[in-house]
């Protein structure tokens, strides 16, 4: 805090941050919280009922947001897994990673990162069909890469270790990076998997499709049952509330104690403002007592007897002001009666 009573760069700062961080924690709420609410309020559907019926006669031949969970099963080809014999599957995805560790030289720690630098993900069309193999209806998926929270399973990993020589040891010691070698994995949604989907379930030629909803909807594909996907969003939901409260209680004790260092600060300047009013009050008494007119007074007067010369000087303010005899009258903690400052020492003149 400086003279002034005004808030330092640094709390100005923290009070932006956290201020800007509530705002954006809870907007992540807001918005989690608009999902798990849409999720409770979609319609659950059972591919073992009559969809098309119900479906014909929804308006639009749609149900904007349905639940609707199912056994996956390809349409014509599926994926074979490229390691795994007999695993077949509808969705295929193949990535590398490269592991390393990097330096930190603030911390002097090494730190282990690692970055995908290869990624390729195959589709085959796909249903969902009835757990019941007696029931022939099922529900077509569309666009699955783009539902969130699909889960795959990992169906394949390997670790392939960088070679370590003395020399390239050196390299990455000056470098600072040390490459720890390249994950590669294989994750599958397979075929058989049970899936629960939410999304918009339209009856078109004939078929009945789960889609992407409209409206800023979520669209889920998961292998968590209803309940487990509901419980999952919920928790997420949770750390987002508590997250804002944190950062929302930081924002607010920061500005309570800028406005009380303010206040603090302005009731300071007004009691000075007051005890300088009566310093001038008393001086002129004085005058009066004295009977003598203040353009008559010797410029070296003692300010506070108005009798006796000046004779010492205030530290650290510096205000030469009073006599030796009125400076030790001075009520502790003494105040140098000009400026207010605290006096740390008294020097006394001596005229000669
Ligand atoms: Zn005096
Ligand atoms: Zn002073």
């Amino acid at each position: 805090m400086d003279p002034g009573g005004k808030p330092s760069t640094a709390q100005m700062l923290v009070l932006a941050s956290s201020s800007a961080l509530t705002a954006l924690f809870y907007s992540i709420y807001r918005k989690r919280a608009t999902t798990v609410a849409r999720l409770k309020e979609a319609k659950k559907v059972s591919i073992d009922q009559d969809l098309k019926a119900l479906l014909c006669e929804a308006p639009g031949r749609c149900v904007p947001y349905a639940v609707v969970e199912g056994v996956v099963r390809s349409v014509k080809e599926t994926l074979n897994s490229q390691f795994v014999e007999n695993c077949r599957g509808v969705v295929e995805r193949l990535t590398l990673k490269e592991e390393k560790m990097v330096w930190n030289r603030t911390t002097h720690i090494w730190n282990s990162t690692e970055k995908i630098i290869h990624q390729r993900t195959n589709t085959v069309p796909f249903v969902l069909a009835s757990h019941d193999d007696d029931v022939t209806a099922s529900v077509r998926v569309l666009r699955p890469l783009e539902a969130s929270e699909l889960d795959l399973e990992t169906t394949y990993e390997n670790f392939h270790p960088s070679a370590q020589s003395l020399s390239s040891a050196i390299g990455h010691f000056l470098s600072g990076e040390r490459p720890k070698g390249i994950h590669e994995t294989e994750e599958m949604l397979r075929v058989g998997d049970s899936v629960t989907g939410v999304g918009e379930l339209v009856l078109d030629n004939n078929l009945v499709k789960l889609q992407p909803p409209k409206q800023g909807l979520c669209y889920f594909l998961t292998r968590l049952d209803y309940d487990g996907l509901l419980r999952k969003q919920s928790g997420s939901l949770r750390l987002w509330q508590v997250l804002t409260a944190l950062v929302g209680v930081a924002a607010c004790s920061t500005l309570l104690y800028i406005l009380w260092r303010r206040y603090r600060h302005h009731r300071r300047s007004r009691k000075e403002r007051l005890l300088l009013e009566a310093f001038a009050r008393q001086q002129r008494r004085r005058l009066r007592e004295l009977d003598v007119d203040e353009s008559r007074l010797a410029p070296n007067i003692c300010s506070i007897c108005l009798s006796r010369p000046r004779s010492c000087v205030f530290l650290e303010c510096g205000h030469v002001c009073a006599c030796v005899q009125c400076c030790d009258a001075l009520p502790a903690p003494k105040l140098c009666p000009i400026c207010r400052a605290p006096i740390d020492r008294v020097v006394t003149l001596y005229n000669s």
